[in-house]
């Protein structure tokens, strides 16, 4: 963030007493960790904060503190600043899009190489490993609150986003922030294990169902696997229960692209992809209107899960 940018946000936070905040619909651990890390900070500071829910919490993700200050708002209420976080352009809010019309001033904070830059102002760096990371950047430099709240909301995200801090996207400045996390007395092993060792036997039982339908194509360079509506009734999960499986399917030798297929309706379904050396998966979702990063993106595809399938292999073909 430069100074003026600095300058320009300082100003406006001072100048808003009413805060909202909010992120993509099919959260992860870095939309709801960054939420909440700036919602308390701010609430901290005395402002005003309504963290709108776009869609569900997933369950490994309701221990962080202040969890229910999530809410779902069903009246238009009116903000002096809004910050929009993790989300790289206004559809990603699904129904919470119409408050970017109903906010005094905008504020767009992302990490995602295919952001829109649609705030009035854009704090977008493609080379952060988190939104979470930029909130801690952002509290530091603004002087904001951090307690060890925030710290456990921010760790969870910059964890979560970086496959335990695994990626390309994890910098020495990563692991900087992270030990500044750790001197406020946050417990990661409790982090940890609430994120990581807690999965549901539902959960379990469709990664089993869906693992073993996996399909190995293009010289094993690439791995499809598909989530029905019947693994998920067999199972009893929810469809965020597939969480985690294509980065199962990404992490065999032979394997440069991953592709994990989620039907919602019979003629709508959810890809998500996922790389590891060579191949631009934002690239390979932008041909359907989606978006991400580099190494990991999704979109959504108005066909079913077997049209799909064949249209994104196609797609594929071109870059492997
Ligand atoms: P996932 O596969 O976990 O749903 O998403 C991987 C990454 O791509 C996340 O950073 C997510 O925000 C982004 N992403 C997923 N679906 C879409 C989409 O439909 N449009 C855009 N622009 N980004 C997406
Ligand atoms: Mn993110």
């Amino acid at each position: 963030m430069n100074n003026s940018m600095k300058l320009s946000l300082s100003t406006e936070i001072s100048k808003s007493n009413n805060v909202g905040i909010v992120s993509h619909l099919n959260p992860d651990g870095d939309n709801i960790g960054s939420i909440l890390a700036l919602g308390i900070s701010l609430e901290k500071l005395g402002k005003t904060v309504t963290i709108l829910k776009s869609d569900y919490v997933p369950n490994d993700l309701l221990f962080l503190p202040y969890v229910n200050k999530i809410i779902k708002v069903e009246d238009d209420l009116k903000f002096d600043i809004l910050f929009v976080l993790d989300s790289s352009d206004p559809e990603r809010l699904g129904d919470n899009k119409r408050y970017l019309s109903n906010s005094g001033i905008v504020v767009n904070i992302d990490h995602h190489i295919s952001n829109t830059n649609f705030g009035n102002i854009n704090i977008v760096d493609s080379k952060a490993s988190s939104t979470s990371e930029i909130i801690f950047k952002l509290i530091e430099e603004l002087e904001l609150p951090l307690d060890e709240n925030v710290a456990t909301c921010i760790y969870a995200g910059i964890s979560t986003d970086t496959g335990r801090f695994m990626y390309e996207n994890v910098t020495s400045s990563t692991h900087i922030i992270v030990s500044k996390l750790l001197d406020t007395g946050i417990d990661a092993y409790y982090i940890n294990k609430k994120l990581y060792q807690n999965r549901s036997l539902e959960r379990t039982k469709l990664f089993i169902e869906v693992v073993g339908t996996t399909k190995l194509l293009c010289d094993n360079k690439v791995s499809i696997a598909k989530v029905t509506l019947e693994n998920l009734s067999k199972t009893n999960a929810k469809p965020e229960d597939s969480d985690g499986i294509v980065e199962f399917l990404r992490d065999t030798e032979t394997v440069e692209v991953s592709v994990l297929l989620k039907e919602i309706t019979t003629s709508l379904t959810r890809v998500s992809i996922r790389t590891k050396d060579y191949v631009d998966a934002n690239k390979i979702c932008s041909h359907f209107g989606g978006g991400g990063h580099l190494r990991a993106a999704g979109c959504t595809i108005e066909k079913s899960i077997d049209e799909s399938e064949n249209l994104i292999i196609e797609v594929i073909k071109n870059y492997i």
